[in-house]
């Protein structure tokens, strides 16, 4: 499917201009930034220029208030290039999401437009040593005091958790509560006296993007931070941001799932073994043509989840199936690209290496892909009763 097919002309311009900037000011220094695991600042700040730190909050809250799908579009085009970069910009467009969609009319004020024009980054802090998957085992503590909350906990993997100032932070406000979900509530919590970095964490690949140990011990927070207003609403803010995020992850699993198969389309008609291109080799051509299915499959089931959040629709099926597959796909093109590649594929001179360290974190990051089967099949039979 072409990119004319559905987008406005708008959103083409859009799309136009990241895809000029990629060209010129990302490809050419992603190899060494890559590498040398340094956070991208001159390009943080193009990024700020683009206004990709507010792609998807609404307009009147100062951002571009782009639809699901041409977000997609263009997470999946950097992710092509550099998935990091998508990293800086997407969790921290979840952190918005959770505002935007769960917060008051009086913190959609105070924070979206400065979300919007990314003068205020971070994300979203979920995740603790002991809870991941299940997040409603989660210890993170928020106890009322006076006309605000003392909050403390320790939450973990965080991205944008350095570099970022504000995040969307998920606690208990009640742990005794029966369905814990009702006992948890969300946070916006800016950086300050008892909220510190407690450890930079090293990772296989996504680097340059900063993932983070974050501890929070006697942090004050006022009510007026509590997303909603009301407590008992956090499970149901995160997973407000959660469907988009999935839709996000999906697009990047495309956009490594691409790079992989465009590169090594180009190389197996430079390289020549026995007297031909390695490209009419039988056994080549083969890894080729699924390479291009998967990639085709991952784009229509990430843009068909894209539509259904755009229409309203609750998306959670289509969003994990996008999230699954594409993820799958970005895994498996790239085993493919780098055998294609033969020892080059394995040397640190060409990208096919680095899509091979970054494509398993798709397959975690969002809920793991074995919790996606699990959310597929339960919406499949509550959809289709017997
Ligand atoms: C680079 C990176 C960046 C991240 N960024 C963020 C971030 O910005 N914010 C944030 O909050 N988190 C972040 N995370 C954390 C990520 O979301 C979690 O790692 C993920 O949700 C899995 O949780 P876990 O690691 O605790 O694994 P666990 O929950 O311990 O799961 C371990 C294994 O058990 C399986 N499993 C668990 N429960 C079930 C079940 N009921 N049925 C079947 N299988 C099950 C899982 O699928 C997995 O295979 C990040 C992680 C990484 C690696």
């Amino acid at each position: 499917m072409s990119v004319s097919d559905t987008l406005s002309d708008d959103d083409r311009l859009i799309l136009e201009a990241v895809e000029k900037w990629l060209e010129r000011d990302v490809r050419p220094n992603v190899l060494a930034l890559d590498h040398a695991d340094e956070y991208p600042e001159e390009m943080v700040e193009q990024m700020k220029e683009l206004g990709l730190f507010g792609a998807t909050i609404p307009e009147e809250y100062g951002g571009l208030g782009l639809s699901a799908e041409t977000y997609a579009r263009i997470v999946e085009k950097i992710a092509e290039t550099w998935m990091s970069l998508s990293g800086i910009f997407n969790s921290h467009l979840i952190m918005a999401a959770c505002v935007a969609r769960m917060g008051t009319e009086e913190q959609k004020r105070a924070y979206l437009p400065r979300f919007a024009t990314g003068e205020l980054r971070g994300g979203l802090a979920l995740t603790e040593p002991d809870a991941g998957t299940d997040l409603q085992g989660i210890r993170t503590r928020a106890r009322r005091e006076g006309d605000g909350y003392v909050i403390d906990g320790t939450k973990t993997w965080i991205t944008n958790g350095i570099y970022g100032q504000c995040f969307a932070l998920l606690v208990k406000t009640n742990p005794d509560a029966e369905p814990r979900h009702k006992g948890m509530s969300m946070f916006i919590a800016e950086k300050g006296p008892g909220f510190s970095v407690s450890k930079r964490l090293e990772k296989l690949g996504y680097k340059g993007i900063d993932s983070a140990e974050l501890s929070f011990d006697g942090y004050r927070v006022g009510a007026d931070k509590l997303i909603g207003g009301v407590e008992g609403k956090g499970l149901q803010a995160a997973l407000s941001g959660l469907e988009l995020g999935r839709i996000n992850v999906a697009a990047r699993g495309c956009g490594l799932a691409s790079a992989a198969l465009k590169d090594s389309v180009k190389y197996a008609q430079i390289r020549s073994t026995f007297g031909k291109p390695i490209g009419q080799h039988q056994a080549i051509q083969l890894k080729l043509g699924e390479m291009a299915t998967r990639c085709r499959a991952a784009s229509l089931l990430t843009y068909d989840a894209a539509r259904a959040y755009d229409r309203g629709e609750r998306c959670d099926m289509e969003a994990g199936m996008a999230k699954y597959f594409a993820s799958e796909a970005a895994v498996a093109n790239s085993l493919e690209a780098m055998r294609i590649h033969g020892g080059y594929g394995y040397s640190k001179e060409l990208h096919v290496e680095r899509y091979y360290r970054d494509a398993p974190l798709m397959c975690i990051g969002e809920g793991t892909n074995e919790m996606q089967r699990i959310i597929i099949a339960k919406q499949l039979m509550e959809r289709h009763p017997a």
